[in-house]
């Protein structure tokens, strides 16, 4: 395996399970140093640490409920100060929050808006005061920013496509520091929030054209080459990784 991120330190927010634990592995045998984040999943997050710890990679957990501004802050800035500097960050920390939007709770709303948009803005705000040349910013969206197939998404949609607008709006501003930001848009991946088998799969699959879910290893592949070296002129871009989800 490849070794093109040694030496860089990672964030990966909701590093502890699903998409999020597929990408911290792939960036930690890239040879990466990951920082894990977690609101909830504690004993996960640190048991994953440990298996990258014991097979001679190097990461920590830390908990930083993405939804907390100052807890974003506060946080971001221990996990520099432990492991020196900062080079990628990873937007990863999602939910989904769907029903239909007469079914909304004011609670629903705040806490996906919180974690899927206030999360991306103010974790990529606070990394910024530590990213340098270099420095990569990957999003974690979804191709329900663009395409979405069952009723009750409004709300989840809304959220995804947020963070690929923001995510060319910001491309533009940081460009002259050497630093890039994408989004990955994936479409269905066998998660907890998205099993193969579970209640959405049934009106998911039909629109998949490869008629198969996604892994979360197939995202952190992409995650890898976007953190890399030879993505420098990929930047402000949407990439689907959707098995033809949209197609
Ligand atoms: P998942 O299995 O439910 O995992 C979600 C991760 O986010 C967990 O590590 C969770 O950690 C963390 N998280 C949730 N709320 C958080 C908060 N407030 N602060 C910090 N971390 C938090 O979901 P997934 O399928 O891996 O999804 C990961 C990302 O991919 C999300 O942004 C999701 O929208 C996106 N996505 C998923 C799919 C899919 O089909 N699975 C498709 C397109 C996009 P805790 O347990 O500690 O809360």
């Amino acid at each position: 395996m490849s070794q093109s991120l040694a030496g860089r330190v990672a964030i990966v927010t909701g590093g502890s399970r699903g998409i999020g634990e597929g990408i911290t592995r792939r960036l930690a045998e890239a040879g990466a140093t990951v920082a894990i984040t977690y609101s909830a999943s504690v004993e996960r997050a640190e048991l994953l640490a440990k298996s990258i710890n014991d097979a001679g990679g190097r990461a920590i957990a830390t908990r930083i409920d993405a939804a907390d501004r100052a807890a974003v802050r506060a946080g971001i800035d221990e996990i520099v100060r432990t492991l020196g500097r900062l080079d990628i960050l990873v937007n990863n920390a999602g939910v989904i929050g769907a029903g239909p939007i007469g079914e909304i709770t004011d609670a629903t709303y705040d806490h996906t808006v919180g974690v899927n948009l206030d999360g991306v803005f103010f974790t990529t705000r606070e990394a910024l005061r530590h990213l340098g040349e270099g420095g990569r910013i990957i999003n974690i969206g979804s191709i329900n920013a663009d395409r979405i197939h069952f009723v009750g998404g409004s709300l989840y949609a809304l959220t995804k496509a947020g963070v690929a607008g923001f995510t060319r709006g910001l491309a533009r501003e940081i460009s002259s520091r050497g630093i890039t930001v994408n989004t990955i848009q994936p479409g269905p991946v066998d998660t907890e929030m998205n099993p193969a088998d579970g209640p959405y799969a049934g009106i998911t699959r039909p629109h998949i054209a490869v008629d198969r879910y996604g892994t979360a290893d197939e995202i952190g592949s992409l995650v890898v080459y976007l953190a890399g070296p030879d993505a420098a002129y990929v930047t402000g871009a949407a990439i689907n990784v959707d098995g033809g989800y949209a197609a």
